[in-house]
């Protein structure tokens, strides 16, 4: 996958990160898989525990539906 190394806006492990769209990256990430998150999500990421982090995207990946790619935003902060 084309982008760069940048810490993942869930574990802060080395990750692949691509944007998409406008205010999206796409992450591949070892221990999170493969996933998008919005613009505003990383920017308040930076703000929240690990584990809100973690909750955030677990909410993304039940409401992404089958075989779509989760997408994390604000509204998946618990
Ligand atoms: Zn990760």
């Amino acid at each position: 996958m084309p982008g760069a190394t940048i810490a993942c806006v869930i574990c802060n492990q080395p990750a692949r990160a691509a944007p998409v769209f406008a205010d999206f990256l796409h992450f591949d990430c070892t221990a999170c898989g493969q996933f998008r998150a919005s613009a505003s999500f990383i920017e308040q990421a930076k703000d929240l525990p690990m584990d809100a982090r973690r909750q955030a995207l677990q909410n993304a990946v039940v409401r992404a539906q089958y075989g779509a790619m989760s997408v994390v935003t604000t509204y998946d902060v618990p």
